[in-house]
């Protein structure tokens, strides 16, 4: 699996649709200071379904639309695509191409879409899960990351290797069982109590 193309649009400074393509291997993206290198690794991190503004970089999560500038009015809505390029089977859907595309109004107003058909967060995250991809993922490594990771608690960096090594996902699903165990046992209970009541 390999991220095929990035599509801006009104995304911090790419206010005009701007779509990069990539292949397999390494790809570099070069440019002077301040040109909005980072603001294309934001523009993945938070279309994988980035909850904190903090991690891309900004106060609000408003703060991801295009503000205006250079001559340029405001943007009303940010959106970006990712179309990752699934032939080898990685992400658990029958396609050989997934396009996840989350788009934000000013308003407040936003959805996720999976190959066009509008979805939750949820979904993106269950997607991405597993691959090493996603939300709290260490696909996108960000300036001074590295030490962090190299001088967090051990507990806390065990987190990381068991989401690395894509036990995160199954975890979650333990915790899910849990729960609807533990409220099919009150239902049961319940009826018990009501059966015991009529006798
Ligand atoms: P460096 O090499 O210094 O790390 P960079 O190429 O990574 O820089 P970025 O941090 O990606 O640059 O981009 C910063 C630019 O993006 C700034 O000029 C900033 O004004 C602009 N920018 C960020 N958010 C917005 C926004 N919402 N609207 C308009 N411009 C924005």
């Amino acid at each position: 699996m390999h991220l095929k193309s990035l599509t801006l649009k009104g995304f911090k400074s790419f206010p005009d649709r701007t779509k990069l393509a990539f292949g397999p291997g390494v790809s570099v993206v070069v440019g002077p200071n301040g040109s909005g290198k980072s603001n294309v690794t934001d523009a993945v991190l938070w279309a994988m379904g980035e909850q904190s503004p903090l991690a891309i970089r900004g106060q609000s999560m408003q703060d991801v639309i295009f503000g205006g500038g250079h001559g340029r009015k405001a943007s009303q809505s940010a959106e970006v695509e990712l179309v990752l390029d699934n032939s080898d089977g990685t992400l658990e859907m029958e396609f050989a191409e997934v396009s996840i595309m989350r788009r934000l109004d000013r308003n407040g107003d936003g959805e996720y879409r999976l190959n066009g058909a509008r979805c939750r967060l949820a979904d993106v995250l269950e997607v991405l899960s597993d691959t090493g991809l996603g939300k709290e993922s260490h696909s996108v490594i960000s300036q001074g990351r590295v030490e962090a990771i190299v001088t967090s608690k051990p507990k806390d960096r065990r987190l990381l290797i068991e989401e690395a090594a894509g036990l995160g996902k199954h975890r979650k699903r333990r915790r899910r069982a849990q729960l609807k165990l533990a409220r099919t046992q009150d239902n049961l209970d319940r009826a018990l109590d009501v059966e015991r009541e009529a006798r």
